[in-house]
Formats: C-alpha cells, sequence, structure tokens
C-alpha cells in the first residue's frame, strides 16, 4: 500500500479498516545471501539499501527484541553535519542529504525537520572554532555562520545573559541541521526493506556464529542455525559482546547515555541548541515536550536504563544555560548503551574473520548517521569496497595511530 492524503481520505471514509500491517512477521529461512545481526536503524537501513541500490534482497535483519528498541528509539534526535575533521565531514555531508530525501524514497513520513541547529561559544577559543565548523559546513553546501552576541540575544532571548557561569560569546548556527521522529525513521526502513523482500525477523537473538576456515557460515540463534553467506553486525553497545561471539575483540567500550522529555508545552524552542560549556543539548518535540541529554554515565555498563545523579547533572546545566526550564515537570528519562570508540568516530568494515562486516563505534552521534551509515555498510557488503563517503572508518586505524579525534580527546571513550 502506498501511502498518501488519498488513502487517509478513503481509509477514514471506511473506518480506517483496510490499512495494513507495515511489514510481515516471517518465519526464518534456512538460508540467506546476507544476515544482518540488529534491528537497528543501521540494521534496517543497510538492509534496505542492500536490496534497492544492490539489488541484493534475499537478506534478514535479526533482532534479538522488537525493532527500534535500542538505541535507535532512544536517543534526542538531533541531526547535524557540523564537525571538523576530513572524514566526518565528507561522511555526516552525505548522511544530510540522504535524509533530505528520505521521506520522498520511503514513502514514509519521519517528520524530519530541518530547524537549525546552534552552538554556542563560550570562549575567544571556542568561536574561533564555531567559525571553522561554518566554514567547512559552507565548503560541503550544508550552510553555516556564525552569530554574534547581539544575534544570539534576539534569536533565543530566553538564554541566561546576565548571571551566567559561563558567559555566552556567540553561536554556530547550521540551518541544515534538525531533528527526525527516531521510531517513525526505524519503521519507515523497516517498511521499505519489507517491501523489497527482505525478512525482518524480531524475538530473535544471535547466539553464536558458525565459523569454517576462517569463514563464517551461519549463525546460531534462538530461534535455530540460519545459513549464510555474509554477516553484518549493527548491534550498537552490544558490539564487544556479538563480536566475541565470533572470536574477536573491538576497540568498543559500552558507555550509557540517558535522555530526558518534559510534559507538553506550547511551542518555546525553534531550534536544537548545544550548549558548549555543560555537555547539554535540548530541542523541542512535535508533541511539545522539551528533549535533552548531555553526558555519558563516566563507567562501563550495559544497564540499558537511567539513574539520579545523571538527572541531577543535566537539569543543572539545563538550569544554567536556560533558567526557564525550571519551570517545567520532567515527564521520563531512559538510557541507552552506547558503542563507544576511542577516536569517537565510527567503524565500518571488515572484520578479522572472512565475510563477518562490522559498522560501530558511532557513539552518541549515530542516529543523525542512518541514513549514511546504513548506505555505506550495504555498499562496503555488497561489493567488498569500502564507500567513497566513509572510506576512513576503518578498524585498522586503531594499530596504526591514525585516528580521527574530532574533540581532540585522545584515546578515551568516555570523552568523545
Ligand atoms: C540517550 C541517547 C541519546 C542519543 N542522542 C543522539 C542524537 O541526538 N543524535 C544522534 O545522531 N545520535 C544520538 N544517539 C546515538 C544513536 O541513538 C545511536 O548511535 C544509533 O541509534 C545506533 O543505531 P544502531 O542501529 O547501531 O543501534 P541500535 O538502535 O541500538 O540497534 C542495535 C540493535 O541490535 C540488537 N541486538 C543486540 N544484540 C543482539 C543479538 N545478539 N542478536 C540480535 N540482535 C541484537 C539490539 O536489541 C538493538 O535493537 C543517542 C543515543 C542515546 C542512547
Amino acid at each position: 500500500m502506498r501511502y498518501s492524503a488519498w488513502e487517509v481520505f478513503r481509509n477514514g471514509l471506511t473506518g480506517n479498516k483496510a490499512w495494513k500491517p507495515v511489514w510481515r512477521d516471517p518465519e526464518p529461512k534456512q538460508r540467506y545471501d546476507v544476515v544482518i545481526v540488529g534491528g537497528g536503524g543501521h540494521g534496517l537501513a543497510t538492509a534496505y539499501y542492500l536490496a534497492r541500490v544492490h539489488g541484493i534482497r534475499n537478506v534478514a535483519v535479526l533482532e534479538r527484541g522488537y525493532i527500534g528498541g535500542g538505541n535507535s528509539g532512544r536517543n534526542t534526535t538531533i541531526i547535524r553535519a557540523n564537525y571538523m575533521s576530513t572524514a566526518n565531514v565528507k561522511f555526516y555531508s552525505h548522511c544530510i542529504k540522504l535524509w533530505e530525501n528520505l521521506e520522498q524514497e520511503l514513502n514514509y513520513n519521519v517528520m524530519f525537520s530541518q530547524r537549525g541547529l546552534v552552538a554556542l561559544g563560550h570562549s575567544d577559543g571556542q568561536m574561533e572554532a564555531m567559525a571553522r565548523r561554518a566554514n567547512f559546513c559552507q565548503l560541503e553546501g550544508d550552510g553555516g555562520e556564525v552569530w554574534s552576541l547581539e544575534e544570539c540575544r534576539r534569536q533565543m532571548p530566553y538564554l541566561n545573559y546576565d548571571d551566567p557561569r559561563f558567559p555566552i560569546y556567540g553561536a554556530h548556527w547550521h540551518p541544515n541541521g534538525g531533528t527526525a521522529r527516531h521510531d517513525a525513521v526505524v519503521w519507515g526502513y523497516a517498511r521499505g526493506a519489507d517491501r523489497l523482500g527482505v525478512d525482518i525477523i524480531q524475538n530473535c537473538a544471535v547466539q553464536g556464529f558458525r565459523i569454517e576456515a576462517g569463514k563464517v557460515v551461519g549463525v546460531e540463534t534462538s530461534r535455530g542455525f540460519i545459513g549464510t553467506t555474509k554477516v553484518g553486525m549493527a548491534v550498537a553497545g552490544r558490539s564487544g559482546e556479538v563480536a566475541a561471539m565470533a572470536g574477536f575483540r573491538l576497540p568498543i567500550e559500552s558507555h550509557v547515555l540517558q535522555a530526558f522529555v518534559t510534559e507538553g508545552l506550547k511551542p518555546v524552542l525553534p531550534t536544537v541548541i548545544g550548549f558548549g560549556m555543560g555537555h547539554f543539548y535540548i530541542s523541542q518535540s512535535d508533541k511539545g515536550g522539551l528533549v535533552f541529554g548531555g553526558d555519558l554515565d563516566g563507567y562501563n555498563s550495559y544497564a540499558q536504563r537511567g539513574n539520579l545523579p545523571m538527572m541531577e547533572h543535566v537539569a543543572e546545566a539545563g538550569m544554567a544555560l536556560m533558567p526557564m526550564i525550571g519551570k517545567s515537570k520532567l515527564l521520563r528519562s531512559w538510557g541507552g548503551i552506547n558503542d563507544m570508540t576511542m577516536d569517537g568516530s565510527p567503524i565500518i568494515d571488515r572484520s578479522p574473520v572472512e565475510n563477518f562486516f562490522i559498522n560501530t563505534g558511532w557513539c552518541y552521534g549515530g542516529f543523525k548517521a542512518i541514513t549514511g551509515g546504513g548506505d555505506a555498510f550495504a555498499h562496503l557488503i555488497a561489493t567488498g569496497n569500502y564507500h567513497p563517503a566513509a572510506d576512513k572508518f576503518t578498524l585498522k586505524r586503531f594499530e596504526t595511530g591514525e585516528l580521527i579525534d574530532e574533540t581532540g580527546a585522545g584515546p578515551r571513550p568516555g570523552r568523545h
């Protein structure tokens, strides 16, 4: 069924009884050409591009829970391309361009909103970095300018300018940044992949791999053995665990990141705002809730839940930046397990096991990369070559030391 205004009208007249399930619920087959492990945004987008771009349709996505139950359904949905290292600038700009056409391509409303992103600067050094970021964005055609303090006051009168712990010097305005509805992105890719013949199999945990002569030949799952020629792993915070099943280690640490949402408010925040000194970022959802987040918990964990100390820390940062937030009631908070690399940049590469490919290391920035990450991973799996927009995200860089250290924070995952 193709979604359209006509379908909404027609189904409205007939009691909304003719809508079809958005994807099938198939039993696993004995064998697939490609098995993708992980039904998050990256796994589903990879399956979609394998089928649509490369014509590989005998594909299964195996998800141990429900699709989008991982980070893809738990994030603060910020999309941006305001990076500075060449590899990241090229890749995230590619992602934004795919986002811009995603709804038409998938025939699905993912509520992509290029409402713009303001990255605040709080020192001369930060403002210099903002100017460089704006220049990088302009060079890639993603727009960008530097706002003075006066412009910030004009655009965002609700920020704390008069008694701040960290005075605002100005900002980088990134007009192509924004947000999308996280669940809708997952559902849209799932529907797109399903329509092209991909089997999306939920409640199917991968428990091991069958490897013969260094080559993967199948996947042991909670629903039995599935034979395959190629495996693509896209399991975010579980990457270390799943790689261990295949007998190799990754330079990944799993850390919890939390997000928060207030009660629904009238529109008060037209853009996304990032606080340069407090690691606090905020936007307003289409339902009206202020959605915000902060730092990692700071220790390794597989606990997919929030806790009170981080809630206090993030609330403090929010109050320091925009005291008006104190008047709203916090409705919910939650956590997701992030796959942190040592340089803060992702890995889209082969692994030490032949025909076993890895997509990981998204840290807390992988939602915006679902489009380009899926595209690049599918390209690698299908052709054996790196996608030109993602050819620097290799595993080998951690051996050679050619890190893509965007923030200059060194090999400390907790700092990226
Ligand atoms: C609180 C929070 C806020 C964030 N904010 C942003 C943001 O604003 N912008 C941004 O760009 N990014 C953000 N991120 C990061 C982003 O959400 C992730 O990088 C991205 O969603 C990763 O997608 P994924 O498909 O790789 O992983 P996931 O969506 O986590 O999917 C992985 C899937 O693999 C499944 N799985 C694991 N083990 C197995 C197994 N053995 N067998 C089968 N399936 C398995 C899991 O159940 C899961 O569904 C945030 C993350 C969090 C937690």
